[in-house]
């Protein structure tokens, strides 16, 4: 019998692999962005987690940028000062995508604007 999925390799499969440009099969980041930790301390998003889609574009799902709820979990990210060229004001907004941490946590927002995390 395999062993149940973790909760670290749902969001790897979701948020990483699925919604994330800056994905790299062979790299893992631990800690990981921003987003990803948040989640991983949330078991309890696991079923809705699963539901996550993976559109080709690379929005936040009609949530805005500067969302206070995104901000906070960019401001806790490991990368947001020297590594996130989303959160970074030099580069322009073309040629950088939030991350698949990020995005999961946008998408989890826009299905329930309740939601604590
Ligand atoms: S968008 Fe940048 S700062 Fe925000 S969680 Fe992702 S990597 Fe971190």
């Amino acid at each position: 019998m395999s062993n149940p999925e973790t909760q670290a390799d749902l969001l790897r499969r979701k948020a990483c692999a699925g919604l994330c440009r800056y994905y790299k099969p062979h790299k893992r980041e631990d800690p990981g962005c921003g987003g990803v930790e948040v989640l991983k301390l949330r078991p309890d998003l696991a079923e809705i987690l699963a539901a996550l889609p993976s559109p080709d574009s690379d929005g936040l799902f009609d949530l805005a940028e500067d969302d206070p709820r995104l901000l906070a979990v960019c401001q806790a990210c490991e990368f947001r000062i020297d590594g996130c060229d989303f959160r970074d004001p030099e580069v322009e907004r073309s040629e950088c995508s939030p991350c698949g941490g990020l995005r999961a946590v946008a998408w989890l927002y826009s299905q329930d604007p309740e939601l604590k995390l």
